[in-house]
C-alpha cells in the first residue's frame, strides 16, 4: 500500500495480516509491515531504463519496435492508418569534431525537446541509433506525416543551439501498407531518408503510395 506518514513522507509498505484465532473466534491479528519504498523506486527506475534512451529521454529502439508491431496488428485488424518519420542529423560527425562530444550530446537533447513539444502525447519518438530518430504517428496519413516532417525540419533549421548554432536534419517518411512488417516500414522510411541526404540534406522525402 501507498502510505503517507504523519510527517508527510510518502512510502510504500508491504503488509501481511494473519488473524489469530481461539477456536472459531478471532482474538487478534499478527501484522508484519515492510517498508519497500527503495525497492519500488529501483523497480520504477528499471522500468524507465528498459524503455528509454537515457541521454535524450526519448524512447529506445526496443520499445519503439514493440509499439510499432502492436500498431501493425491494429492496422491489420481495423484498417487504421499510421505513418513513420525517420530523421538523421546532417553532418553530425563534424559537429562533434568542431564543438566536442558534449556539444553533440546537447544537440541530440535539444532536438528531442523540440520534437516532443510538437508531437502529440500518443505519438512515439524514439532514438533509433546514434543521431537517428524515428517517430510513430498514430492515425496519421502520409500527407499529414509529410506536413509534420516539413514543419519539424523547418523549426529545427531555425533553432539556435547554445555553443553550436544551427543544425539541420534529413527526413524520410513512410506509411503503413497492407503486408508491411516493422522491418519493411522502417526500411522504407530509411530509404527515403537516404534519398533526402542524396538530394542535398535538410529536406523531406516520402514513399508516395502503396504498391
Ligand atoms: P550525414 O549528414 O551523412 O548523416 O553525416 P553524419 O556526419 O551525420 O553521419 P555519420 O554517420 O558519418 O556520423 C554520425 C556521428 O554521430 C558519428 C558518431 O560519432 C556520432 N554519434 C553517435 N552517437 C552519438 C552520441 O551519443 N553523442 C554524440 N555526441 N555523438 C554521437
Ligand atoms: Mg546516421
Ligand atoms: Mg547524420
Amino acid at each position: 500500500m501507498n502510505y503517507e506518514t504523519k510527517w508527510g513522507k510518502k512510502v510504500w509498505l508491504r503488509v501481511h495480516v494473519k488473524p489469530l484465532a481461539n477456536r472459531n473466534t478471532v482474538t487478534g491479528a499478527q501484522l508484519i509491515i515492510d517498508d519497500i519504498t527503495e525497492k519500488k523506486r529501483l523497480e520504477d527506475d528499471l522500468r524507465c531504463l528498459s524503455v528509454t534512451d537515457c541521454l535524450t529521454d526519448s524512447y529506445n529502439r526496443r520499445y519503439f519496435t514493440q509499439k510499432l508491431e502492436e500498431e501493425i496488428e491494429r492496422a491489420r485488424r481495423n484498417g487504421n492508418t499510421f505513418s513513420l518519420i525517420m530523421l538523421d542529423i546532417d553532418h553530425f560527425k563534424s559537429i562533434n569534431d568542431r564543438f566536442g562530444h558534449n556539444a553533440g550530446d546537447l544537440v541530440l537533447k535539444n532536438i528531442v525537446e523540440l520534437i516532443k513539444n510538437r508531437i502529440r502525447k500518443i505519438d512515439i519518438l524514439a532514438r533509433w541509433g546514434g543521431e537517428e530518430f524515428v517517430i510513430l504517428l498514430l492515425d496519421t496519413t502520409i500527407k499529414n506525416a509529410v506536413r509534420l516532417a516539413e514543419e519539424l525540419r523547418e523549426s529545427l533549421s531555425r533553432m539556435d543551439i547554445p555553443g553550436v548554432g544551427r543544425v539541420t536534419a534529413s527526413f524520410g517518411v513512410s506509411t503503413y501498407c497492407s503486408g508491411d512488417t516493422a522491418d519493411t516500414l522502417v526500411n522504407k522510411a530509411d530509404k527515403m531518408m537516404y534519398e533526402a541526404k542524396a538530394a542535398g540534406r535538410n529536406c523531406v522525402r516520402y514513399m508516395n503510395e502503396c504498391e
